[in-house]
């Protein structure tokens, strides 16, 4: 499949990784957003949350304890943070393969554009 986040996660694509286990990586977004701004992809090709089932509740679970450990590491969990899924083109999503943004190291705004 011609996915950027599975040849990322499939090493063929060189990304600047932060995390990796058996089921997820974590890097750095290409063009972030703000001062800390990771990504955490899960390795299996998931088109959108639109897409995710029961069977994932385990690795949604995780992608969520994984980036609140990664915000502790990158010294945003004080300050806070933002975790973000955009889904489906109105929604802002631009990879369509599943992933959330960690965003930290700055004030956020409410309500996000
Ligand atoms: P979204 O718009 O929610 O689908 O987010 C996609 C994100 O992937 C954007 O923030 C892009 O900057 C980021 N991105 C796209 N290509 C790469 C890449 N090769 N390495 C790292 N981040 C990327
Ligand atoms: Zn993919």
């Amino acid at each position: 499949m011609d996915c950027i986040f599975c040849k990322i996660a499939g090493g063929q694509i060189p990304s600047s990784i932060v995390y990796e286990d058996a089921e997820l990586i974590a890097i750095k977004d290409i063009n972030p957003a703000a001062p800390v701004h990771i990504l955490i992809i899960p390795k299996a090709h998931i088109d959108s949350l639109d897409q995710a089932s029961e069977k994932d509740i385990q690795l949604l679970g995780h992608i969520q304890l994984v980036a609140a450990q990664l915000a502790r590491e990158h010294k945003t969990a004080e300050s806070g943070y933002r975790i973000v899924n955009n889904c489906g083109e109105g929604g802002g999503q631009s990879v369509f393969h599943v992933h959330y943004h960690l965003l930290g190291g700055r004030e956020m705004q409410w309500p996000p554009g």
